[in-house]
């Protein structure tokens, strides 16, 4: 009898190709081993330098197909991952040597315009689930980046620009179809497991695989966005102004910032608007930015449809396979030595797409209760992202040197906490449970009753207790 090797959770073994083959015969999608024509390209997650190879990839087609794969792994103590959009700076979306539940072809999407609602398989891209609400002027809080995953950003508390005027993700998350550790199908809601509904709405991918959305939905059509870009050494006068002008911010309004590349190729400090409402008081809004920095290198700040703002960062970061590292924390503070050790490193940057970038929280998604989600930063602060992004595998060793090293200096001015979407596979254990602060130990109950055997353990995990 021939078998396939398996990573186990605690070691590696054979399964036999009888049970693969019964597997394969259960799924109405595809499942891939390492021989089966596709394998290579199905492997593959945004970040190349994330290079794995799972035993199996199970690309299911729907509820029964993702059902099949976790009792399968379940049944094999297989090494676990769940993808959704793939867009997981340190991999969560694959493994080497254990089971993908690939969730890539999963995008149907249901829009209610009466009661602005909207339904979304758990597969589905920020761009497609824009698209088919923007058919009906409607949306809701989504990532800035079109290409990423509703699944992850949604699980993780989901930061965007519509976060300050409606909340993050989750406060417009209104139901989650889940299929859990033991294979059976849950409808989470506020009146249906809400201890559950409460831990997904931060947890993360913890609690088992969601297999579709139900969101609430708000009228947004035109909206202001844009770049302001400056010469990288105003990047002290830019960065400064920046930190002082976001805790004003009407909810209205988001601003990021940082140091990137502009068009000619030269290291820049930019600004990013946006501003969700009537496009004058926006104008306005922003009006402060010139009132101070005077002309800008560039400025696109205008008003665009809803879905050309949301993939303004796209270039270069909606692209699959580039090499990338990322380090990230959130602050409430930004110190002058921060702000001059960013300008400084930025005129170092070893590739134009590496990017240094600040999203602000503010407005309603600062004004829930820290405890009333599993999402515990609530309060006005800085999600600060340091990346690293290059073209050729043969400089990884040199690239992911230059960030550490950039961290290691700002890290002391930075607060120890982070986005939990935006762990890196090097920060320590400590930071995840700093992070969630007082919810953690509510999380782990949670997670012991769900998922006592810690299934779901390839993400930020919460260790069942
Ligand atoms: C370029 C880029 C831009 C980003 N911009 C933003 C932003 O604007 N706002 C923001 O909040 N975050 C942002 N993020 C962070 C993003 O939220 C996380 O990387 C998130 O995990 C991506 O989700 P995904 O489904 O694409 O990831 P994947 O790699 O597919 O999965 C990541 C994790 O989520 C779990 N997961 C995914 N889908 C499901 C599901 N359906 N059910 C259960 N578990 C699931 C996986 O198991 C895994 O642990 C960005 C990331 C990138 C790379």
């Amino acid at each position: 009898m021939s078998t396939l090797a398996v990573k186990l959770n605690g070691g590696t073994a054979d399964i036999s190709d009888a049970a693969v083959a019964e597997l394969r015969a259960s799924m109405r999608g595809t499942l891939f081993c390492a021989s089966d024509d596709g394998y290579d390209s199905a492997r593959r997650v945004w970040n190349a330098n994330i290079d794995r190879h799972p035993a199996l990839i199970a690309r299911c087609a729907g509820v029964s197909d993702v059902q099949q794969a976790i009792l399968f792994a379940h049944e094999h103590d297989l090494s676990l991952a769940v993808r959704g959009g793939g867009h997981s700076a340190p991999g969560y979306g694959t493994n080497d040597g254990g089971l993908v539940v690939d969730l890539s072809t999963m995008k149907g999407i249901r829009v209610d315009p009466v009661n602005r609602t909207a339904r979304a398989e758990g597969g589905a891209l920020w761009c497609d689930l824009d698209h088919e609400t923007q058919a009906f002027g409607l949306a809701t809080t989504g990532g800035t980046v079109s290409n990423t995953g509703i699944g992850g950003l949604t699980l993780g508390g989901g930061l965007g620009w519509l976060h300050g005027l409606h909340g993050l993700t989750i406060d417009n998350l209104l139901s989650v179809d889940l299929v859990a550790a033991d294979g059976s199908l849950l409808t989470v809601s506020d009146t249906e497991h809400p201890d559950l509904f409460w831990a997904l709405r931060g947890g993360g991918g913890n609690f088992g695989v969601a297999v579709s959305f139900e969101y609430k939905l708000h009228p947004v059509t035109t909206v202001l966005g844009g770049m302001l870009l400056y010469p990288l050494d105003r990047g002290g006068e830019v960065l400064r102004l920046y930190r002082d002008f976001c805790p004003d911010l009407p909810d209205e309004a988001g601003l990021a910032a940082g140091c990137l590349t502009g068009p000619d190729g030269t290291a820049v400090a930019g600004l990013i608007p946006a501003y969700t409402g009537d496009i004058d008081t926006g104008l306005k809004t922003f009006a402060r930015i010139e009132k101070e920095l005077g002309q800008p290198l560039l400025n696109t700040v205008g008003p665009m449809t809803y879905a050309a703002r949301q993939s303004l960062l796209d270039e270069p970061n909606a692209i699959h396979g580039l090499h990338r590292y990322w380090r990230s924390a959130f602050s409430e503070t930004l110190t002058d030595k921060f702000i001059d050790t960013l300008v400084e490193g930025a005129g170092n940057f070893g590739s134009p797409r590496d990017a240094f970038l600040l999203f602000y929280l503010n407005g309603a998604a600062t004004r829930v209760d820290p405890d009333a989600t599993a999402f515990a930063a609530r309060k006005p602060q800085w999600d600060f992202d340091a990346i690293g992004c290059w073209e050729n595998a043969d400089e990884s060793s040199e690239r992911i040197a230059w960030v550490r090293e950039l961290w290691q200096r700002v890290e002391p001015e930075l607060e120890g906490t982070v986005y939990l979407n935006h762990l890196s596979a090097d920060d320590l254990p400590e930071k995840l449970r700093a992070s969630y602060g007082s919810n953690y130990q509510r999380l782990q109950r949670i997670k012991a009753q769900y998922d006592p055997d810690n299934l779901f353990r390839h993400n930020a995990n919460i260790a069942p207790a």
